[in-house]
């Protein structure tokens, strides 16, 4: 059984973590209060583990890593495209304070009760959870200084371009439903300068700019 402490020094003695605000939110953030009760035991296993729907809870290592990618600070404004069970809004929540705010988007209406459910188990105040197609953005709170897709996209959706602040970054999973590769892009005079950081396997985006 893998503990947090243990996790949490893997990823700093092997170098993947290097911003000291992502390791204190994993400290902070207990991932235990959003796995099924019958999984807590695996809580922080590195994989991913199914919350129901058929959806799951990312691997902690892979939401380790989105979460550096965002270079976030405190007092962002970040939209999440698939709250899922809440755990990477909670931990970007812990980083951008009480003066920042997290915007999740959840297609399905039961995982946002559920998400909505886990996040009060934390007293979180700074994190909206919205249930509507994320693929499509969300108008009323935009423009965001960070965006998050945490659902493997054919292509970075158009209107989430639109609503990214200048010099702001979006981080999602692009390619096909079997596998995707992490871009992190950054708004430059209006366009996306994209980089590549590795393969991943999500769970597909649907609504209108996803798979169906
Ligand atoms: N971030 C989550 C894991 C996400 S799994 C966590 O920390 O637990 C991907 C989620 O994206 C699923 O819950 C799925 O229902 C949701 N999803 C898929 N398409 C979506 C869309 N178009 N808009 C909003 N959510 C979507």
């Amino acid at each position: 059984m893998t503990s947090k402490k243990e996790l949490i020094k893997h990823w700093i003695s092997s170098g993947i973590i290097t911003d000291k605000n992502v390791v204190g939110a994993f400290k902070n953030v207990p991932r235990e209060i959003f796995i099924n009760e019958n999984n807590i035991h695996e809580a922080y296993g590195d994989y991913p583990l199914a919350i129901g729907m058929g959806q799951t809870i990312s691997q902690p290592t892979t939401v380790m890593m989105m979460t550096e990618a965002l270079e976030l600070n405190k007092g962002d404004k970040v939209l999440e495209i698939g709250t899922g069970s809440g755990y990477q809004a909670a931990i970007i929540a812990n980083i951008v304070g009480k003066k920042g705010k997290v915007i999740s988007t959840e297609i399905i209406a039961d995982l946002c009760s559920l998400a909505q459910k886990n996040i009060l188990k934390l007293k979180l105040k700074n994190i909206k959870i919205v249930h509507c197609d994320g693929s499509k953005g969300y108008k009323n709170e935009a423009p965001y200084d960070r965006i998050i897709v945490t659902a493997a996209c054919p292509k970075i959706p158009e209107p989430l371009v639109g609503e990214l602040k200048e010099n702001g970054i979006i981080v999602a999973p692009v390619g096909n439903m079997n596998e995707q590769i992490m871009i992190k892009a950054k708004k430059n005079k209006g366009k996306l300068i994209e980089e590549k950081l590795g393969h991943f396997m999500f769970v597909p985006l649907r609504g209108k700019h996803g798979y169906n």
